[in-house]
């Protein structure tokens, strides 16, 4: 009988979960799906390995699942449908484990609370990524729980990189710059070699545009500088976030708007970025195939951003040999992968169209300057590298 480990990401309104079978020391994913809508119309579907859907239901409009409800049907299924495995932990995705936790850790509820306590520096998903981890205390006491961090991969950039230029009093009380989606630049750091070895080992900007979207500047594998500061706020605009904005405009919204900060909040993680500058949708490929001007413009700033920050990634790297592009928009638009290489012919960029509409992996010609990649991430077989690393005490994992 294999041993098994789920993978679990739990956001606002959706569990997502993966279940890979470890099989002579390799993960093999078995199962995934998730519950979605479970604030208001839940809905839970799995896959299998060739994404046959093999488990699925709805609930009736405006039922709250809930977290609870959600995770009590997850280790439902589990239970009927993983009994040829043994489970041996579960792997969390948790977006901040602040200066504190720069390693995967195993969980208890001591280590809960201490996660708590960043709640607000990631207020729109901590929260839901610490909810299950408690609940499965409870539901599964005997099986160790792991948390991976968002935070982690991004904790060994010089300081240059992570301080703002504030007083040192307010830096040393956690005010400093983190850095996210360093799961997914992790898997793209364990992969690049087999793709790229030179760019592998030298300065490379991987791109994850997905509904968020960074990017990470990596030199020989290890991040340098982020887009990403102190929240995942900063930084590229996204589906619903601003991005970078002049700090003096939150100030002055509060203060001759009368805008609470709540208001602040809702306005530029769920009102911004896309889906306030066009108006039409926070989705890519709707404003892809939008005619309306509108959606264009969101597109063209969403360009001239990401120009903007490569510049200033490759000037942290000091040049550039290679850029990644990965995450759903990443991985998927060719059209925007065209414009940004486009745009970042100056750096040495060219394109092969050619390769490009074929979705990659490499889509420079054998001649450009900078090698260009369309590369899948895997955050969660990322996670369940971890986990299981930590499970089974193997070396080069630093519990601390
Ligand atoms: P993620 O958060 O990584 O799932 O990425 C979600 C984003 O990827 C959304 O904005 C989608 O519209 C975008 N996306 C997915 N597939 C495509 C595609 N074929 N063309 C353009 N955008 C896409």
């Amino acid at each position: 009988m294999s041993d098994a480990i789920t993978v679990l990401n739990a956001g606002s309104s959706s569990i997502k979960f993966s279940v890979f079978a470890v099989e002579d020391a390799d993960l093999r994913l078995v199962y995934s799906g998730q519950a979605e809508g479970i604030y208001t119309k839940p809905r839970f579907v799995a896959k299998d390995q060739a994404g046959e859907v093999i488990d699925e239901k709805q609930w009736p409009d405006g039922e709250r699942l809930g977290h609870e409800g959600a995770l009590d049907h997850l280790v439902g299924f589990l239970k009927e449908h993983t009994n040829q495995y043994k489970p041996i932990a579960i792997g969390h995705r948790v977006v901040h484990g602040g200066v504190e936790f720069t390693h995967p850790e195993r969980l208890d509820a001591a280590i809960v609370d201490r996660l708590e306590e960043f709640v607000p520096l990631a207020p729109l998903h901590q929260p839901h990524n610490l909810s299950p981890i408690r609940l499965l205390f409870d539901l599964v006491p005997d099986l160790p729980q792991v948390a991976c961090f968002d935070t982690a991969f991004h904790a060994g950039q010089p300081e240059l990189a992570q301080l703002f230029a504030i007083p040192k009093e307010i830096t040393d009380s956690g005010v400093r710059r983190y850095g996210f989606h360093g799961l997914s630049y992790e898997y793209i750091a364990s992969v690049l070699p087999k793709y790229d070895p030179d760019a592998a080992s030298g300065r490379a900007v991987v791109l994850h545009l997905g509904n968020g979207a960074s990017m990470c500047a990596m030199k020989a594998g290890h991040s340098i500088a982020s887009t990403m500061g102190f929240t995942a706020v900063e930084g590229l605009p996204m589906g619903t976030r601003c991005g970078t904005i002049d700090p003096g405009v939150v100030l002055y919204l509060i203060e001759q708007r009368g805008m609470d900060v709540r208001e602040v909040e809702t306005l530029i993680y769920k009102e911004s970025g896309l889906l306030g500058l066009s108006g039409i949708s926070s989705d890519m490929r709707v404003l892809q195939e939008s005619e309306d001007p509108r959606a264009g413009f969101a597109i063209d700033y969403y360009v001239y951003r990401i120009g903007r920050e490569l510049g200033s990634m490759a000037a942290a790297l000091g040049g550039l040999d290679s850029i990644v592009f990965t995450a759903g928009i990443g991985e998927n638009s060719d059209f925007i992968r065209e414009r940004a290489c486009r745009d970042a012919a100056w750096l040495g960029v060219e394109l092969d169209t050619h390769a490009n509409a074929g979705g990659g992996p490499r889509i420079s010609t054998p001649g450009s300057g900078v090698s260009v990649w369309a590369i899948p991430t895997n955050e969660e077989l990322m996670i369940a590298r971890h986990t299981l690393r930590v499970v089974t005490g193997e070396p080069g994992v630093n519990h601390g």
